[in-house]
């Protein structure tokens, strides 16, 4: 196992001063450092907006196939047939221009979404792809249950690895269960691939509490202490960060270059964190957006949630504000119409809809 453990996640590429296109020189730079520091892993997939047109410019175009390896992910759910599931391969190779992807996925299985690709065959689909050549390992992605994860292992003993959200801040948290599904994946024998160290960016920026416990620490960036957290655990393929900028790159390598675990003391550092998060109200969206895409009434779930989170010692004109230019064009809180599309996509199992009614309020 290499013992450089980040991999570089690309579902956040910066993006242009419009906010829509990913910024690809600015990515083909993040690619080039992480490369030169001794990253190998990088981790697409199909659903994420640009992000495999822009790693093939950025990297596949500029470097040489052996010198990386790549990450893509098969999505199923209700909104594809079993035909367009399976082509998907066939488009992610054909916009990364990869010629076969180091690791495939089956993608962000759950409770609400497993049986998709039980009943359409999927996980022979990509043992048929792995003997075809146009994928090395398969693996899956997970935001269910420790039993769902169980009985998944237990039915799919082939399968070769497992992507996971670990961080301190879900590590008990029982809708997430970081540290329980870790536990399953070791037990079985499956290495583990990390997504959301970081929390979709929430540990980089952590509530204020968390703030002063680590600022008395004196001792490197929020981020840099959620990434140490989760890659000095046991048993990981990979820590795949979402970095956003030039700048994150930096940061990220100039403690994942030469990693040291956490010792003891930094261990109780992090309860000390943890036990700040669990005595906070704060909705822990990570902004991921898998909610948004199928609302009938167009909602922006992610931004409103994170008005509502920043309100606190906000003044409420500046409240009012934010929330103004944030549904601008778009559906309110308000005008949900309780169809439960979102609550099923969500991977952190967020009650949606009782939290939009919550922040009606904000109107
Ligand atoms: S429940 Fe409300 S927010 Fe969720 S998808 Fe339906 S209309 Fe949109
Ligand atoms: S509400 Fe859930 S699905 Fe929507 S952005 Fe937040 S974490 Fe993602």
């Amino acid at each position: 196992m290499s013992k450089f453990k980040l991999g570089f996640g690309l579902m956040r590429l910066p993006r242009l001063a419009d906010g829509q296109t990913i910024d690809v020189e600015q990515t083909a730079k993040m690619a080039d450092m992480f490369l030169e520091a001794g990253g190998t892993y990088f981790d697409t997939a199909y659903v994420y907006q640009g992000s495999e047109d822009a790693i093939r410019k950025a990297l596949v175009e500029r470097h040489p196939r052996d010198s990386y390896t790549l990450a893509s992910k098969l999505m199923a759910n209700d909104s594809v047939d079993v035909e367009t599931a399976k082509n998907e391969i066939n488009i992610s190779l054909e916009r990364t221009g990869a010629g076969y992807f180091d690791y495939y996925l089956l993608h962000a299985l759950q409770r609400s979404n497993y049986k998709f690709y039980e009943e359409w065959g999927l996980w022979d689909y990509v043992k048929e792809l792995k003997a075809e050549g146009k994928i090395k390992h398969y693996g899956f992605s997970f935001h269910g249950d420790p039993e769902l994860l169980e009985e998944l292992l237990t039915a799919h003993p082939d399968v070769e690895f497992v992507q996971l959200q670990i961080n301190y801040a879900d590590w008990e948290n029982p809708g997430v269960n970081s540290r329980k599904n870790l536990e399953i994946c070791r037990a079985h024998g499956k290495l583990v691939t990390v997504m959301e160290p970081v929390k979709g960016g929430i540990l980089a920026d952590p509530i204020d509490s968390v703030k002063a416990i680590l600022d008395a620490e004196n001792n490197g960036s929020y981020a840099s202490w959620a990434l140490r957290f989760v890659a000095s655990q046991e048993g990981l393929l990979t820590v795949l960060s979402g970095m956003s900028s030039v700048e994150q790159m930096a940061d990220n390598l100039s403690f994942m270059k030469d990693f040291k675990p956490l010792n003891d003391h930094e261990q109780e550092v992090i309860k000390a964190c943890q036990r700040a998060l669990d005595a906070d109200q704060s909705i822990p969206c990570t902004a991921c957006h898998y909610c948004t895409e199928g609302c009938p009434m167009n909602i922006p779930i992610p931004e409103i949630f994170a008005v509502e989170n920043r309100k606190k010692g906000s003044p409420e004109f500046r409240t009012k504000r934010e929330y103004t230019i944030v549904t601008t064009g778009r559906g309110k809180a308000s005008d949900c119409i309780q169809c439960g599309q979102c609550e099923a996509a969500c991977p952190q199992h967020l009650p949606i809809i009782e939290l939009l009614e919550k922040c009606r309020a904000l109107e």
